[in-house]
């Protein structure tokens, strides 16, 4: 079990208290590197949600609404309570999560530069006047809360992804009720007790509720005074959503699944191309939504780049998170596990060469859920592994010839989240941006969401943007009010 000056009481937080909630069932956390149950959490539900929306009501103020410097207060409190609690949190993101425990720490601080980037931006959301000459009308446009909203956030990223959520609703003033994933919560209990020690948020303000999915989801999508719910996960559960909350009309921000393309041309450098490759991909094990999904290399640079990126892989450490020198962790559950083999099966059954990893015939069939990374080549376009997300340590390679041929592959996809684009020529890339249908085009580079830029999908990838001014915008409905003279 672990122990943790942060974790002393492993419960949800409702309405500024502790609570087991009342159905005296729990669920078990596990650590992915070695199976030991790190601790037991409260099955919440129905009952417990309806609570934290209702002390949620209560922290909601519309007149007056919290004042700017009020709600800048929060979010410096909350990035400094996650700064002064990082070596910790961390170290419980590690343990739940599996990923290496800098890449961990990395992530706190990731999380907390979303608070500092919107503690720095919040008076855009201050009203502004419009005059109307003709009419001889002043128009004020507020920017109001837009109430009590629910934010439901996956494993992967178990304290960035709430960061980029939470920070915009406590910039635009709205009390939230939020779900962790139920392989995840101790990162967000830890974080709480950090707030609750280092930052003062009104009791209400932040509510949170833990447990099987479908109870706490339903209530959140019901219930009339949640007019908005922010969720991070995947694109079916994010269509559930969207159906669920249809006949409320709630406004929905929705960060989906992804199938990153990551194109290198042969005019490349090939080196930094590689090492951008190897960041990009095996961040998470390969459990994020803007990694690689598929790579495209042009014919005359394939055998050159596919030898330096094969020997890259197979000298990537994986083991335990909290071993120094640990490269990659494990996958989070046995599913995600399988599902790699099952990609990496059908790839090699459908004619693929391995050329770097393990055939899947030699893996355990369970009791490790550390897959070695892996490159396959000679990937076609009916293999699985390029329609669906691996979101694990595999590597798929195909070639292309034109620029015309791996844009159309690229762009064949449901998905519209993040891609890659490597080549020396501007002409080329400036063609290349404006018809690749993704919301997220990294030129040159591989590197993922940052607070000052607004995120987020085309297509079946999401609704909504987190990050930059356009995130800050997220949880608030512009009222407008002319003024006759
Ligand atoms: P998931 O299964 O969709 O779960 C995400 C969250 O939704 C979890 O908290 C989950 O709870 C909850 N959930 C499941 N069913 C629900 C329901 N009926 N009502 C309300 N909530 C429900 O996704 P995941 O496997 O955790 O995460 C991986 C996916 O997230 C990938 O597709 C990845 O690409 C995507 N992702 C996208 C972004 C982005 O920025 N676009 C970032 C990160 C991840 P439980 O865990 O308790 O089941």
């Amino acid at each position: 079990m672990i122990d943790s000056p942060l974790l002393e009481r492993t419960e949800g937080f409702i309405g500024g208290r502790w609570t087991a909630g009342d159905s005296g069932k729990r669920f078990s956390v596990l650590n992915p590197a070695t199976g030991e149950e790190l601790a037991q959490c409260p099955v919440m539900g129905a009952e417990e949600t309806t609570a934290a929306i209702e002390a949620g009501k209560k922290a909601l103020r519309l007149t007056p609404p919290f004042s700017i410097d009020q709600r800048r207060q929060w979010l410096e409190g909350v990035r400094d309570a996650l700064k002064a609690e990082k070596r910790e949190i961390g170290r419980i993101l590690c343990l739940e999560h599996g990923k290496p425990l800098k890449e961990a720490e990395g992530e706190v601080d990731y999380a907390a530069s979303f608070f500092d980037y919107c503690a720095r931006y919040v008076d855009q959301l201050a009203p502004h006047t419009i005059p109307e000459k003709p009419k001889d009308c002043e128009w004020t446009v507020h920017y109001q809360p837009i109430g009590v909203v629910g934010l439901i956030t996956p494993w992967n990223f178990p304290i960035g992804m709430i960061a980029k959520k939470l920070s915009a609703a406590l910039a635009a003033g709205c009390p939230s009720v939020i779900k962790p994933a139920e392989d995840t919560p101790l990162t967000m209990i830890a974080a709480f007790q950090a707030i609750s020690r280092h930052a003062d948020l009104p009791d209400g303000m932040i509510n949170l509720v833990m447990g099987p999915p479908k109870p706490i989801g339903d209530v959140l999508c019901e219930h009339p005074d949640v007019p908005m719910l922010s969720f991070t996960g995947s694109t079916g559960v994010g269509q559930h959503l969207i159906r669920a909350t249809a006949d409320r009309v709630k406004k929905l921000s929705l960060e989906l699944g992804g199938n990153a393309p990551f194109i290198v041309f042969d005019d490349a450098d090939v080196d930094s191309a590689v090492e951008q490759l190897i960041a990009n991909k095996f961040r998470g094990g390969g459990q994020t939504c803007v990694c690689t999904n598929r790579l495209y290399v042009q014919a005359g640079i394939a055998g050159e780049f596919a030898d330096k990126l094969a020997a890259r892989v197979s000298a990537l450490r994986v083991g335990d998170g909290m071993d120094e020198g640990t490269d990659i962790g494990p996958l989070i559950n046995q599913a995600g596990f399988d599902k790699v083999r099952r990609h990496v099966s059908d790839a090699l059954a459908k004619g693929g060469t391995l050329l770097a990893g393990t055939h899947p015939d030699e893996l355990p069939e369970s009791g490790s859920l550390f897959y070695p990374p892996t490159l396959v080549t000679g990937v076609m376009p009916d293999m699985a592994c390029c329609h669906e997300e691996t979101f694990g340590p595999l590597i798929p390679m195909a070639t292309f010839e034109t620029e015309e041929a791996v844009l159309q592959a690229a762009n064949d996809t449901d998905f519209g989240l993040a891609s890659y684009l490597f080549t020396a020529d501007k002409a080329r890339a400036e063609r290349m941006i404006s018809a690749l249908r993704f919301g997220h085009v990294g030129w040159n580079t591989g590197t993922g969401p940052t607070p000052e830029a607004p995120f987020g999908g085309f297509k079946l990838s999401g609704i909504g943007r987190e990050g930059g001014v356009e995130g800050l915008f997220e949880f608030v409905e512009p009222q407008t009010v002319p003024r006759g003279s």
